[in-house]
C-alpha cells in the first residue's frame, strides 16, 4: 500500500500550495487505505471529505511533494478524531467500591481483558479489586475467570451453582462492601450475535451495580462489525468507553476510527496479547500510524517543516548581524514569538535582550498586540517594508488606517524596529554575530 500511494506522490511534485488537483489524488489513494484499514466505508467518506477542505490552499513544505503532505494533514486530522476527551486510561473509581462493568460479545476478550484491568488496578493503582464472573452460560467461564484470579493475584467472588446474573451483582456488590474492596469488576456473558435477551440481561444487572464504567469490550479485528457492536450496547446498555483486544494481530486498527467517529465513545485501552500484562493505554498516534501504514512519511514532513524553519531564522540573523533590520526581518520575528508563546519566550532565549524585553512588557506588550503589529507591517508596501525611512506622514496614516489602527500604533512599532535595529547593529559590531550565533545554539 505504502509503495503505491509512493507512486501516486512522486508524480505530485509541484511546489507551492496545494491545489484542490493534489489533494483529490492524494486522497482518493487515501480512501482506500482507510478502506483496507477496516474503516467503515461512511466514515471514511466523512473523513476524506473533511481533510479535503482544510488541505486544499496550505502552502507545501520545501522539499517535500504536496502528496506527502497531504498525508501528514491527513494523520494529523486522524488523530483528532481518535483522540477522545480526558486521559486515555483513566477509569472512574473513586467513591469505593467502585463497580466495573465489563460487556460485549462472546469471544472479545471480556474475560481475559477483566483480569488485565484488575491486575492493572492492583499493581499500577494499588487498588484492592474483586472480580465476579457473571457468565452462566458457560459451564467453563467461571472457573476460567477463578483461575486467571489466582495466577494475578486478585480475588474472586466464590462460585455458587444456580445463581442467575443479577444474583450474583448483588452478592458482588454485598461482597465488596464488606470486604473493604475499591472496585468491583462484573465480567457478563457474551454471545455470538446481539439478541435481545443478552441485552436485556446487561441491563438489569447494569440497574442492580450502577457501573461507574461501563466497558465495551470490542475485537479489534472485526473492523465494521465493531461499530454496529458498539452502536447497539450503547444505546442500550449506555458505554462510558472501549477496550479493543487483540491489537497484537494484523489488523489494521480501522474499527478504532470507525468506532470513535460513529459512537463518539472513548477507546481508553487495547489489549496487544494473551498474557495479563498485555494491555496498554490507547494511544491515538500509534493507530493513526498504524491504519495510514506510512510513519515515514509523517515523520518525513515534520522533518522538512522543522528544516525550513531553521532555514529562515539563520537567514534572518545572517542579515541582523550586517545590521540590516526591516520591517521584513521585524515581521517574521513577531510571527515567530507568537508561534514560540509570546515576547517572553522569545527574548528569554536571546542573550541582551532581557532588558528590552522588560521595556516592552512594562509598555503592556501582549500577544493581541503582536498580531496588530503585524497588520501593521501588512498594510505597508514592499518598498515600505524593506525602507521604513520612507514613512511620511500621509504614508503612515494610510498603513494605520489599512490595519483599522491608530497611527500611534505605527509609531511605536516603527520606534521598536529602530531600536532592535541599533541593537542589531551593536551586536553585530561586539562580536561579529558570536553573540547571536550563541543564542542560536
Ligand atoms: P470473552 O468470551 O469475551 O470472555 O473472551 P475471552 O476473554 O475468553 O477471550 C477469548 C480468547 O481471546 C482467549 O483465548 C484470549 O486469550 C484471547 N484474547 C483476549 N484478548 C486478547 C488480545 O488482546 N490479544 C490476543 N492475541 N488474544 C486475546
Ligand atoms: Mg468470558
Amino acid at each position: 500500500l505504502s509503495e503505491r500511494l509512493g507512486g501516486v506522490f512522486d508524480r505530485l511534485t509541484k511546489q507551492g500550495a496545494l491545489s484542490e488537483e493534489d489533494v483529490a489524488t492524494a486522497l482518493r489513494e487515501v480512501r482506500v487505505a482507510l478502506l483496507e484499514a477496516d474503516v467503515s466505508l461512511p466514515v471514511a467518506r466523512d473523513f476524506v471529505k473533511a481533510v479535503q477542505e482544510k488541505a486544499t490552499g496550505q502552502a507545501v513544505t520545501k522539499s517535500i511533494t504536496p502528496g506527502q503532505q497531504v498525508v501528514k494533514i491527513v494523520h494529523d486530522a486522524l488523530i483528532d478524531v481518535l483522540k477522545g476527551e480526558g486521559e486515555p486510561g483513566a477509569l472512574k473509581i473513586d467513591n469505593p467500591p467502585a463497580p466495573i462493568l465489563m460487556v460485549g460479545l462472546q469471544g472479545s476478550g471480556k474475560t481475559t481483558t477483566t483480569a488485565k484491568l484488575a491486575k492493572r488496578l492492583t499493581d499500577r493503582d494499588g487498588k484492592r479489586v474483586l472480580m465476579a464472573s457473571l457468565d452462566v452460560n458457560r459451564p467453563a467461564a467461571m472457573e476460567q475467570l477463578a483461575i486467571l484470579g489466582m495466577q494475578i493475584g486478585v480475588d474472586t467472588l466464590p462460585i455458587v451453582k444456580g445463581e442467575d446474573p443479577v444474583a450474583i451483582a448483588k452478592r458482588a456488590k454485598t461482597q465488596a462492601g464488606l470486604g473493604g474492596y475499591d472496585v468491583y469488576m462484573l465480567d457478563t456473558a457474551g454471545r455470538l450475535h446481539i439478541d435481545e435477551e443478552l441485552i436485556a440481561q446487561a441491563a438489569a444487572v447494569r440497574d442492580v451495580a450502577n457501573p461507574r464504567e461501563t466497558l465495551l469490550v470490542v475485537d479489534g479485528l472485526t473492523g465494521q462489525d465493531a461499530v454496529n457492536v458498539a452502536t447497539e450496547f450503547d444505546d442500550k446498555i449506555g458505554v462510558s468507553g472501549v477496550v479493543l483486544t487483540r491489537m497484537d494481530g494484523d489488523g489494521r486498527g480501522g474499527a478504532a476510527l470507525s468506532m470513535r467517529a460513529v459512537t463518539g465513545k472513548p477507546i481508553k485501552f487495547v489489549g496487544l496479547g494473551e498474557k495479563m500484562d498485555a494491555i496498554e493505554t490507547f494511544e491515538p498516534e500509534r493507530i493513526a500510524g498504524r491504519i495510514l501504514g506510512m510513519g515515514d512519511i509523517v515523520a518525513l514532513v515534520e522533518k522538512a517543516q522543522e528544516t525550513l524553519e531553521i532555514e529562515q531564522t539563520e537567514r534572518m540573523m545572517k542579515r541582523m548581524t550586517k545590521g540590516q533590520f526591516n520591517m521584513n526581518d521585524l515581521k517574521m520575528q513577531l510571527e515567530q514569538m507568537l508561534k514560540m508563546g509570546g515576547m517572553e519566550g522569545m527574548m528569554g532565549m536571546m542573550p541582551g535582550m532581557g532588558k528590552m524585553a522588560k521595556q516592552v512588557e512594562a509598555a503592556g506588550f501582549d500577544d493581541s498586540i503582536l498580531k496588530r503589529q503585524i497588520a501593521l507591517i501588512q498594510s505597508m508596501t514592499k518598498k515600505e517594508r524593506a525602507n521604513p525611512a520612507l514613512l511620511q506622514a500621509s504614508r503612515k496614516k494610510r498603513i494605520a488606517a489599512g490595519a483599522g489602527l491608530e497611527v500611534s500604533e505605527l509609531n511605536k512599532l516603527l520606534k521598536m524596529q529602530r531600536q532592535m535595529g541599533d541593537m542589531m547593529k551593536k551586536m553585530g559590531r561586539m562580536g561579529k554575530g558570536g553573540m547571536l550565533k550563541q543564542a542560536m545554539k
